[in-house]
């Protein structure tokens, strides 16, 4: 007997004929347990997205509350959230999309305790945050709970996009970047502005990928990060190599050194 009943064999018949994907990438999908932290401007394509292609259970987690400022980008909120938690207005959207997943909110703020333990109960995480602090408690956590982690990254008219997977031999974060860098260098969008469609751009990405780690399709960007400029309409990717003396994932991690 199908997992799936006619409404959701019909509303994800384009994914059932990819080659790729199929039914049981579909069923994997739906299987999937999956952690969006931050419903923010990348937080929004990646939730609507996931949502959309069928993933099963999806956890956000954001302790925010839907602004003004935020509806030039945040796509999945709208003026009549305005107010509203940002996790609940996620949800809702996410259900008037596709009722057939489930979103779990999440509104507590990271910290590396309430980190491990969450990242536990799921299979990927994916990082729209906008705070370098915050990105290496979640890499750290990810590591520790042996989960991948598909980090996007703004600034301005730039981003960036790569999965963070030591498990499968790739870098983590910390491999890349052990540490935050000074006040100043790698300011926020409040501070440093953002172009709209840039984060939908990028945050589309993320779900792609994550929909290729869960199903197996084709080649996550293990090991590489993606780098698209909306100035000059260029992309490029670099090759990214694990760091053996990392902090977090190298050989010396645990031991007890301090
Ligand atoms: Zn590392």
């Amino acid at each position: 007997m199908s997992v799936f009943s006619d409404a959701e064999l019909t509303r994800y018949s384009r994914h059932m004929i990819l080659h790729e994907i199929g039914g049981p990438g579909q069923r994997a999908l739906k299987a999937a347990r999956v952690l969006v932290v931050g419903a923010g401007g990348l937080g929004a394509p990646v939730l609507l997205y996931l949502a959309a292609a069928g993933v099963g259970t999806i956890g956000i987690v954001d302790d925010d509350m839907v602004e003004a400022s935020n509806l030039q980008r945040q796509v999945i909120h709208s003026t009549a959230t305005l107010g509203h938690k940002k996790t609940a207005s996620a949800v809702a959207a996410m259900q008037a999309l596709n009722p057939h997943v489930a979103g779990v909110a999440h509104d507590l703020h990271l910290d590396p305790d309430n980190a491990r333990n969450l990242f536990a109960g799921y299979d990927l995480v994916l990082d729209g945050t906008d705070n370098f602090p915050v990105r290496l408690t979640i890499n750290a956590a990810a590591v520790a709970a042996g989960v991948p982690v598909v980090g996007g990254l703004l600034s301005q008219w730039e981003g960036q996009l790569s999965v963070w997977d030591p498990a499968h031999g790739g870098p983590c974060l910390a491999c890349i970047f052990p540490e935050a860098p000074a006040p100043g260098l790698a300011p926020s969008c409040a501070e440093a502005g953002v172009l709209g469609p840039l984060p939908g751009i990028i945050g589309t990405m993320m779900a792609a990928e994550a929909v290729k780690i869960i199903t197996g399709a084709g080649e996550p960007l293990r090991a590489r990060m993606f780098i698209w400029d909306a100035l000059g309409a260029e992309s490029r990717i670099i090759r990214l190599r694990r760091n053996p003396a990392c902090a977090v994932c190298g050989e010396s991690r645990g031991a007890g050194v301090s």
